[in-house]
């Protein structure tokens, strides 16, 4: 049976090198997440062309993810690679400044940050277990001090938090675009935009891509405005890492639920990220706590869940993928879809291709068909089946190939080739033959294929046909 849930790898030195990746494609990877918080613009150049080789050698699609790092704060390079950090130490940040960094004095490239910060301020490095407190801020220097209240290891390059609005700091930096632009030469699918607070971030990068953008949650404000946000972007990622820094981290399942049902309802794919199977950087098996983690993500309706350190430095990263993949084929089998069916989507009674989709995931249950057909040009229409979550696989066709790989973020979506048709009973037709001709299905089975009319014209899915093939 075909697995339902979507994973998303993040690649890195452990995972860069051509045979790993192939590995990585064949044990299930879905989409390749390319972190531009690291990395020069050849190097991403270079991984994003291993991962479409991997990817034709082994014969799935995936789609490559550009994660732009927003107006993440970050420490410059350190002297010998990391400090340990006492309780009580003094550490001054130097902001504007790019130079090595020691344990008593880091750099931080941006010099807005003095206007943000008072003394008494909290900030956070290594994910949050290292806390410091403001004690100086001297303008005229451009220095913030700091004593370390909660100690510990600090690498080079480590993000920095502020939890608190900041908005001194532009949501999107001048950074992002130049990085949006390397990603388009590059040819990647999918753009992700980090720290968003507010849906007028994610239409002032919609001025300069058509790429489909995916907010990542990770700031109270945007927890706060999440509904608008979600509308306003193609798809949402609960970046649970920067979540559990900027708010409580008791609060994180909670707003993860929220989350999931808030896209579920908008009919936008999610992503469920961070720390997903963290002791598999080590470790090459899991603990119960973070297979109970995914199974619960994919309970909760997420499209996609996700593989950062596991797959971008871990000692294990095919095996992450692996894992990943078992829980999620075994945790689909218990998936509530009848409520999921019903209840999901909050469907938009002035457009009928909300109904098709919920009427052929009916059709698919009652009639107990094998699969839904969905012939798609954007890829909309396998989106709203998908988000109605059926028990069946969603076969999507489309003359796009830009279509059928960010189908690889889509739940229960498999995506291949289909030649444009303009009219509706061609199109029918030859998208029957092409499910079986791609080895998808068997002659004498029974399933669900939808159209449009007229056809050819994107988001105008009007009716479906049930067939035997
Ligand atoms: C996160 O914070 O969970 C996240 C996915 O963002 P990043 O890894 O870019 O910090």
């Amino acid at each position: 049976m075909q697995r339902h849930t979507k994973i998303v790898a993040t690649i890195g030195p452990a995972s860069r090198d051509p045979e790993t990746l192939a590995r990585m494609v064949a044990a299930g990877m879905d989409v390749a997440r390319l972190n531009f918080s690291h990395g020069t613009a050849e190097q991403h150049a270079e991984t994003a062309g291993r991962v479409r080789e991997a990817s034709g050698r082994v014969g799935r699609p995936v789609a490559i993810l550009q994660d732009l790092p927003g107006p993440k704060l970050r420490i410059g390079a350190l002297e010998d690679d990391h400090v340990d950090l006492k309780p009580g130490d003094r550490v001054v940040f130097a902001c504007g400044e790019d130079g090595i960094g020691t344990a008593s004095r880091m750099a931080v490239a941006r010099p807005e940050l003095i206007g943000a910060m008072t003394p008494g301020d909290d900030l956070y490095l290594a994910d949050g277990s290292v806390r410091l407190r403001v004690v100086a801020v001297r303008e005229s220097t451009l220095e913030l001090e700091t004593e370390v209240e909660v100690g510990g290891a600090v690498a080079s390059r480590q993000g920095l938090n502020i939890p608190g609005p900041l908005d001194e700091l532009p949501s999107v930096p001048e950074e992002d675009l130049v990085h949006l632009a390397v990603g388009e030469k590059i040819g990647v699918d999918l753009v992700a935009l980090s720290f968003v607070r507010g849906p007028q971030d994610i239409a002032f990068v919609r001025e300069h891509t058509r790429l489909p953008l995916i907010a990542k949650i990770e700031k109270p404000q945007a927890v706060d405005r999440a509904e608008e946000i979600i509308r306003a972007a193609d798809c949402v990622m609960v970046a649970r890492g920067d979540l559990g820094i900027e708010l409580p981290i008791e609060r994180v399942p909670i707003v993860q639920k929220e989350l999931l049902a808030c896209a579920g309802r908008l009919a936008r794919p999610s992503i469920t990220a961070t720390q997903m199977l963290d002791s598999m950087v080590h470790s090459p098996r899991p603990t119960r706590a973070e297979v109970a983690d995914v199974a619960n993500a994919i309970l909760d309706g997420t499209d996609a869940i996700m593989l950062s350190q596991e797959t971008a430095i871990g000692g294990y990263p095919v095996e992450s993928i692996a894992m990943m993949d078992s829980i999620a084929r075994t945790t689909e089998k218990a998936a509530p879809y009848r409520r999921w069916n019903e209840k999901r989507v909050h469907r938009d009674a002035r457009d009928p291709s909300y109904t098709v989709a919920y009427s052929v995931c009916m059709a698919a249950r009652e009639l107990e068909l094998d699969a839904i057909v969905v012939p798609t040009l954007s890829g909309r229409s396998a989106r709203l089946v998908s988000a109605h979550r059926p028990t069946v696989p969603i076969y999507a066709l489309s003359p796009g190939r830009e279509t059928i790989r960010r189908c690889g973020l889509i739940w229960g979506v498999r995506a291949e080739f289909l030649r444009k048709h303009s009219v509706t009973e061609e199109l029918l037709l030859d998208a029957c033959r092409r499910v079986v001709e791609l080895g998808w299905c068997q002659p004498g089975q029974r399933v669900a294929v939808t159209a449009g009319l007229p056809s050819g014209v994107p988001g105008s899915t009007s009716l479906f046909q049930v067939q035997q093939l």
